[in-house]
């Protein structure tokens, strides 16, 4: 893993359908992701499969809301962020920030800041003094559903309290969705990010959803 220090570009082509069937409405918004992921003497703390496969299960469940996030790369982040012990260890990470993009920091540990005996799977942060910004902090402990789970609030989406929402800590046996009005919410939200250019997609990274494959269309989970 110690020869991975350039950026891997995780998506090689993305095919843009322009015809008459990629209507408006089936349009999904492919937005931009970077992953920063924490060294510990020069080993990352997470693999990159491990941050695809995080980034494949907040897809299925972004999916319904038309929204997509597409990797465009995973970076070495410096060991001094490998252990984020407070508030400004998290605000640190402002520094660290890509512009145009989601950013996504992976760290070794992320000690609550409230509660020093408990250690979080994720947190979604606003960094002191860069105007507006925010980003996802993801831990190596972090179950497979905490980067949509973070992803959700980076989309404006509170805790929910429903039983298998994603937004919830309640969680059952099947795989957790978002509702109705959170989907309304994440679409509104992404299509505000591009208009105000926190966020810039890419080129070609407007696709209609007969071409995203691998992802389910279901709403509801069968099992
Ligand atoms: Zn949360």
């Amino acid at each position: 893993m110690g020869s991975m220090r350039a950026p891997v570009v995780v998506i090689s082509a993305i095919v843009v359908a322009t015809s008459s069937t990629g209507s408006a409405q089936e349009a999904v918004l492919l937005l931009p992701l970077s992953c920063a992921i924490a060294e510990v003497d020069g080993t990352p703390v997470v693999t990159q499969e491990w941050i695809s496969r995080q980034v494949e299960h907040a897809n299925a469940i972004f999916e319904p809301a038309r929204v997509q996030l597409s990797l465009l790369d995973s970076r070495p982040l410096d060991r001094r962020h490998a252990r984020l012990e407070d508030r400004n260890d998290r605000h640190a990470l402002g520094r660290e920030m890509v512009r145009d993009v989601i950013n996504c920091f992976v760290v070794g540990s992320l000690r609550d800041v409230d509660d020093p005996t408990v250690f979080r799977q994720g947190v979604h942060w606003r960094p002191r003094g860069i105007a507006g910004g925010h980003f996802v902090i993801v831990s190596a402990i972090a179950g497979q559903t905490v980067l949509a789970h973070e992803l959700g609030h980076f989309f404006g989406n509170g805790h929910s309290e429903t039983h298998d929402n994603i937004m919830s800590y309640n969680r059952g046996d099947n795989p957790p969705v978002f509702d109705e009005s959170q989907l309304r919410r994440i679409e509104q939200r992404a299509r505000h990010f591009i208009r105000t250019r926190e966020l810039v997609m890419r080129e070609q990274l407007v696709l209609p959803l007969a071409l995203l494959h691998g992802v389910s269309r279901r709403r509801t989970p069968q099992h």
